[in-house]
């Protein structure tokens, strides 16, 4: 009788464990994926909006611009298979096409231009011997061009002596296989260097993402700003940047404490992030409470809308705070620049700027917006 007692006891302590780490454990690992595939998203439709505006630079037009991010993680991973005996491609496709999107390419060339296009594989298996660009001239090609220098090259060829394979692992690639290969050996190297390759992409994405406020970090917003100032030099168009500032925060953590300080810094940025309506504009955390934003082709009427649009979206927040002198929630102030650069230091000198904008948008009295006049 006693042991059975024993044993509902046991189970009723098991049952609980288990709802205790449905509620807590499961959520927060789930949060955290969602976070990264998140930031993955947003960096992909970032870079494909790069390259759309490559193709085609037309007027500024922020009232029409689509709200949603387009493109999202493709499920399938990407494989390029290129041979330049189109059987043998085949055979290696057919053996891989259930468990992955298979393209394949016939030489060294095609699979250069297939590999820098918008859409690029995760992995590629690549035949050495070849006409024209052979596969040791293709890696080198694909390692030396920091767009496709993080796509794993897998070398697949009849040359099986060891300092062929030496030479091949030397130039960058991740594995070897000789042929006649083993198929299911084939796809076993497939799938870990897929899963690595998912997890590179994962952890590059979280790098440029600043974890309190879920917004692009300082290191994402370096990179986005030398990225458009080139654009802005070679397509001629104005880039707008702005500083936005938490009014009397300080004060805000000194009297509600940090944790709410903390709480305040994610809706702010939020809210702000939500006034972006393009997805090539950037929102990113600046430093401590001060963000700043990143609009292309923007003039300056059309980012002092935007600052405006801002300013009534944390005031529509209505997040308290008796402290502030500006009012009785929290506020912010904006300074909005605009301007054609032709460098990235002709960029930083706007952001330097924007920075003396916000000191008088302070010093006029806060939760306003001031323009730095060009
Ligand atoms: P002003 O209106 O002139 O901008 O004054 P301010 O108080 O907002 O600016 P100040 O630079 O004097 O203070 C900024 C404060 O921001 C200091 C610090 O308490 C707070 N802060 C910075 N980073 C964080 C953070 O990550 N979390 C929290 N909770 N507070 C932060
Ligand atoms: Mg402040
Ligand atoms: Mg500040």
């Amino acid at each position: 009788m006693s042991a059975w007692m024993i044993l509902c006891v046991l189970l009723a302590l098991g049952l609980l464990w288990c709802l205790y780490t449905r509620r807590t454990l499961q959520p927060c690992t789930k949060e955290r994926e969602e976070q990264c595939v998140q930031a993955l998203q947003e960096r992909q439709a970032s870079q494909a909006h790069l390259s759309e505006t490559e193709r085609s630079h037309s007027a500024p037009d922020i009232s029409s611009s689509p709200t949603e991010s387009v493109v999202s993680v493709p499920e399938k991973a990407r494989l390029l298979v290129v041979d330049d005996q189109p059987t043998n491609a085949r055979m290696l496709a057919n053996g891989l096409v259930g468990e992955y999107t298979v393209l394949i390419a016939t030489g060294g060339a095609k699979a250069l231009e297939i590999a820098r296009s918008e859409l690029p594989p995760d992995l590629i298996l690549l035949d050495i011997m070849m006409p024209g660009i052979d596969g040791y001239t293709t890696c080198r090609e694909l390692k030396n061009d920091p767009k496709t220098s993080r796509i794993p090259v897998i070398f697949v060829s009849a040359l099986d002596e060891a300092h062929e394979e030496e030479r091949g692992l030397n130039l960058g690639a991740v594995d070897y296989i000789t042929k006649p290969f083993n198929l299911p050996i084939v796809k076993a190297r497939v799938r870990n260097h897929i899963s690595l390759k998912r997890q590179a992409d994962l952890l590059e994405a979280m790098s440029h993402v600043d974890p309190l406020t879920r917004i692009a970090n300082r290191r994402h917003f370096d990179e986005k700003l030398s990225a458009e100032a080139m654009r802005s030099a070679r397509h001629e168009t104005n880039l707008a940047l702005m500083m936005i500032d938490i009014d009397y925060f300080k004060h805000f953590n000194d009297h509600y404490g940090h944790g709410l300080g903390d709480e305040c810094l994610t809706r702010v940025a939020q809210a702000l992030k939500s006034t972006l309506m393009r997805p090539a504009d950037l929102l990113a955390r600046y430093g401590g409470e001060e963000f700043v934003a990143v609009l292309p082709e923007t003039d300056d009427t059309g980012a002092m809308q935007i600052a405006s649009r801002m300013l009534e979206a944390i005031s529509a927040l209505q997040i308290p705070h008796a402290y502030s002198k500006a009012a009785d929630h929290v506020t912010v102030s904006i300074d909005v620049v605009s301007s054609r650069v032709s460098s990235r230091t002709d960029a930083a000198q706007l952001l330097q700027r924007a920075d003396e904008a916000l000191y008088r948008a302070k010093a006029t009295g806060r939760n306003r917006v001031e323009g730095y006049e060009l």
